[in-house]
């Protein structure tokens, strides 16, 4: 092939432009964003074309600008299905929210709220005041508060608590919550000294006496949250340590991360701590998060006593990181439900998904496999197995829910590359691949998801 007569071939800026506003293109980003990429890619392929001396065709340019500009402008944030086995995915966003919970979502946005007024006196209101009411009603704590995340709770307590000070920690719980988040950084930030009290595995009630003796300005519990510790293991029980904490004057402060407000073991799971537990043991604070077992949104709650909840609240950090509307929204409708155990079970899908039994989701995955096994023909093996499903979200590690998969084992092609096109389809459906065979579990799969589970099994058959 002649490389100046294909450079002569190459489209022009115009007509490509012509040809994406026919699709609509021009519509979804603007003129000017789609004539940059237009000319973008025109620079990149006269340079290919000069190197390689091939031919690039006109449907081949307008698809390369159609991905950039999805890639760069369009939505990359998209629904997906988690077909992982993982309820709390991390990646995936963590807890989906409830009905009552996207309903007040979409009203707090759509226009103004009450975020902060006092409607009685018409001066500036407290944001907190939404959540506190509906706190202490479901911990029984005496106050509470709400910040960004539980990584800006633990931030925060100490900040107010222990400004500059040393807070003991055992060393058997300066855990890494993962995506770099490690205990000991975060708290660093708060300004408080870290102040490691016993061994990895063993730490008595002497060794944080022996931390406040040398100076110690708070006492720090955080639950294991990720991962377990068995065999020559000791640690001091949290009324302990509150008791010790009463007797010196010092907070105590319990990271507990998950937020678990009901019994898990009413679905044959392993017995979490719950926060009102914690609450009742006398924690000056209890810290979660709202995105993990609450099932809620993203959001670090803080409750306790009065006063240390108090101080948080008014510490300039607050302002920092503080809830925006559309999560307080959202957490006050989650933590509503929580005021009858029976009605957070069924609303909260993360509950509402633990408590779906075994016999249920083996039907769904053997409708998924017939589904599957139909559209792929002899392009693969479609089977259903048993797997052991997670929590997820760094929560009860160890624990397993039993779920089912559908297993999908292709023919002449690598269970990746499936895996691959069903990650790259709409929605993305986000699967395993495990001995050489791609697995959809059911066990995070919400209402309504398996019919388009099946449609995106069917494009994967026509892709085939
Ligand atoms: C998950 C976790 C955190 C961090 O929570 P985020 O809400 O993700 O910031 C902190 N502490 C413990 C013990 C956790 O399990």
């Amino acid at each position: 092939m002649n490389g100046s007569a294909a450079l002569r071939r190459l489209p022009s800026v115009d007509r490509l432009l012509r040809a994406l506003e026919a699709r609509g293109t021009v519509a979804a980003f603007s003129r000017r964003a789609v004539a940059a990429c237009v000319r973008e890619v025109l620079t990149a392929a006269r340079a290919h074309v000069r190197a390689a001396g091939v031919e690039v065709g006109e449907a081949a340019l307008l698809g390369e600008v159609e991905t950039l500009l999805e890639r760069r402008l369009g939505g990359t944030l998209r629904p997906a299905i988690n077909a992982t086995g993982i309820i709390l995915h991390t990646n995936l966003g963590r807890a989906p929210l409830g009905v009552g919970a996207r309903a007040a979502v979409e009203a707090a946005a759509a226009g103004y709220s009450t975020l902060e007024i006092d409607l009685e006196t018409g001066e500036r209101g407290s944001r907190h005041a939404h959540l506190e009411g509906l706190l202490t009603a479901v911990t029984g704590a005496e106050a509470g508060i709400a910040v960004n995340n539980a990584a800006a709770a633990v931030t925060l307590s100490l900040a107010a608590l222990a400004p500059g000070a040393a807070v003991a920690v055992s060393r058997g719980e300066l855990v890494e919550i993962g995506g770099s988040f490690r205990l000991p950084e975060v708290m660093a930030q708060s300004g408080a000294r870290l102040a490691e009290v016993g061994t990895t595995n063993r730490t008595y009630l002497a060794d944080y006496e022996a931390a406040l003796d040398a100076g110690a300005a708070a006492l720090l519990k955080v639950h294991r949250s990720n991962f377990i510790q068995r065999g020559f293991v000791h640690d001091v029980p949290l009324a302990e340590l509150v008791a010790l904490g009463r007797r010196r004057g010092v907070s105590v402060v319990y990271d507990l991360g998950g937020g678990c407000l009901v019994d898990l073991r009413a679905v044959g799971l392993p017995a979490e701590p719950t926060v009102q537990e914690a609450v009742a043991a006398g924690a000056d604070l209890v810290l979660f998060s709202g995105d993990k077992l609450l099932g809620g949104p993203q959001a670090g709650v803080v409750v306790g006593r009065r006063n240390p909840v108090d101080r948080c609240r008014s510490h300039p950090l607050a302002r920092a990181l503080r809830l925006d509307k559309l999560d307080v929204a959202a957490l006050a409708a989650t933590l509503r439900a929580y005021l009858d155990p029976d009605r957070a079970w069924a609303e909260i899908p993360v509950l509402a998904l633990l408590r779906r039994p075994p016999a249920v989701r083996r039907r769904l995955a053997r409708r998924l496999a017939r589904a599957a096994a139909a559209a792929l023909g002899s392009n693969a093996v479609v089977d259903v197995v048993a797997t052991e499903g997670e929590m997820g979200g760094g929560t009860l590690p160890g624990a397993v829910i039993a779920s089912s998969a559908v297993r999908i084992r292709p023919t002449r092609e690598r269970p990746e590359a499936w895996a691959a096109r069903l990650r790259r389809g709409t929605p993305p459906v986000i699967g395993l691949v495990r001995d050489r065979a791609l697995l959809l579990d059911v066990l995070a799969l919400l209402p309504g998801e398996n019919t388009q589970l099946a449609r995106a099994l069917r494009s994967l058959a026509r892709d085939a």
